[in-house]
């Protein structure tokens, strides 16, 4: 009997840590929920509440409003402080994932 360390004693905790991120990410709790209505209640399509049209994916939804041309387009009928503040929110969200890779480099 040999206790040979095959295992990290970090990975159990990690991996839990892990799951429990994934749990807070379907959360509505996202500022983008404030402008708005979870379609399917499942936090997949939104409808905007501005201007009626549907968006997949709360990220994405943050772009509409930001204004940025993704496949969703911008939002025609935002008001400009809410624009403003998620062209702040979606740069500095890309600025995290930057940064992330460069880490991760
Ligand atoms: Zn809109």
């Amino acid at each position: 009997m040999s206790s040979s360390k095959t295992t990290s004693p970090v990975a159990a905790p990690i991996r839990r840590a892990l799951a429990t991120r994934k749990k807070v990410a379907g959360s509505r709790t996202d500022i983008g929920w404030q402008h708005g209505t979870d379609v399917l209640g499942n936090g997949k399509k939104v409808k905007c509440k501005y201007c009626s049209k549907i968006v997949t994916g709360i990220f994405r939804f943050k772009r509409h409003l930001a204004g940025n041309r993704d496949d969703a387009g911008p939002c025609a009928s935002v008001p400009d402080d809410v624009k403003y503040l998620f062209m702040k929110i979606v740069a500095e969200a890309d600025e995290l994932a930057m940064k992330k890779t460069i880490d991760g480099h």
